[in-house]
C-alpha cells in the first residue's frame, strides 16, 4: 500500500508555513505565488461542480473530461523565468499523458512550444530562451480555465527557499474561509499526488496543505478556479542537487509528470 499521509496544518502548519512564506517574499522567495486574496471580492462559488466527473464516461466531445494545466510563472516581468521553463516541460509531458488517456487539455500558457522547449540545444538558463516566455496574469489563467470550462485544474510549480538543504514535495489545495476544502475530494487528490511525487522525486520529505491553513491566505489560482484543483510543488530547486536534476534531466521531469498523472488517474478512478 502507498503511504497515505495527509498533513493538514491547522495551527502548527500555519506558523511554519507563514514564516517560510513571508521569508521568501522578502528574501529569495518561497514559491508562494499568493496573488491576491480573494476574500474581499468573493471566492469562487463553483462547488456545485466538484467531483461531478466520474472519469468513466466521456463528454459530448468524446473526451473523458477537460483538464486545465497551469504551468506557473511568469505572472510579472522577470518572474521566476527558469522555474517557468521547468514547469512548462512538466506541463507538456503531463498533457501528453492526459491526452493519451482520453482527456482534453488546455494550458494556461502559450509561449514556448513543445518542440522548441525539448530541442537538444534548448538552454533552460539561456537569456534567449527565457526571453521567449510571455507574462500571463494569474487572473487570465483562472479565467481561461473557467471559460472553457475545465473539470479539473492542476497548477505546476517548483519551490525555493533560502535554506539550500530543504527539498520536499508539497501539494496544495484551496480552502474556503472556514478552512475547509472548496471542493469535495480535493484533499484526497492532493494527498495522493503528494504520495506519487514523493516516490518519483529525489526529495527527503512530503507535505500536503490547504492553502489558508498553511499560508494564512488563499492562493489565487486555487481560490478563483471554479473546478476542483491542486497546485504541485514537486521539489525545491533552491537545493543544488535538485536544481541539477531538474535542469539537466528531461527524464526526471517526465517522471514527475507521470507521478502527477498516476495520482490523477487513481483519484478519478476512485
Ligand atoms: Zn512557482
Amino acid at each position: 500500500m502507498r503511504l497515505r499521509s495527509v498533513l493538514v496544518w491547522i495551527a502548527l502548519g500555519t506558523a511554519i508555513a507563514a514564516s517560510a512564506c513571508s521569508a521568501t517574499e522578502t528574501q529569495s522567495g518561497l514559491d508562494c505565488d499568493p496573488g491576491s486574496d480573494s476574500d474581499s471580492d468573493g471566492d469562487t462559488d463553483g462547488e456545485a461542480d466538484a467531483g461531478s466527473d466520474s472519469g468513466a464516461d466521456t463528454d459530448t466531445d468524446g473526451f473523458i473530461a477537460n483538464v486545465c494545466l497551469d504551468p506557473g510563472h511568469p505572472s510579472s516581468d522577470g518572474d521566476k523565468l527558469w522555474e517557468s521553463i521547468i514547469n512548462r516541460k512538466v506541463g507538456f509531458y503531463l498533457e501528453d499523458l492526459l491526452r493519451a488517456a482520453g482527456y482534453d487539455v488546455l494550458q494556461t500558457t502559450d509561449d514556448i512550444d513543445e518542440e522548441t522547449i525539448f530541442a537538444d540545444d534548448f538552454d533552460n538558463e539561456g537569456p534567449a530562451e527565457q526571453a521567449m516566455l510571455v507574462v500571463t496574469s494569474l487572473e487570465s489563467r483562472t479565467d481561461d480555465c473557467n471559460a472553457w470550462p475545465a473539470d479539473y485544474f492542476i497548477s505546476i510549480h517548483h519551490n525555493a527557499v533560502t535554506d539550500t538543504s530543504v527539498n520536499y514535495t508539497l501539494t496544495i489545495y484551496g480552502e474556503d474561509s472556514g478552512y475547509e476544502p472548496w471542493f469535495t475530494g480535493a484533499l484526497d487528490w492532493a494527498s495522493i499526488t503528494t504520495d506519487y511525487l514523493y516516490d518519483a522525486m529525489n526529495v527527503d520529505g512530503y507535505q500536503t496543505w490547504g492553502d489558508r491553513s498553511a499560508l494564512g491566505y488563499g492562493l489565487w489560482v486555487l481560490q478563483n478556479t471554479e473546478m476542483i484543483g491542486i497546485l504541485t510543488e514537486g521539489s525545491f530547486y533552491s537545493n543544488p542537487d535538485e536544481y541539477g536534476l531538474l535542469n539537466t534531466s528531461n527524464d526526471y521531469l517526465y517522471g514527475e509528470a507521470e507521478a502527477i498523472f498516476a495520482a490523477f488517474a487513481e483519484f478519478t478512478a476512485g
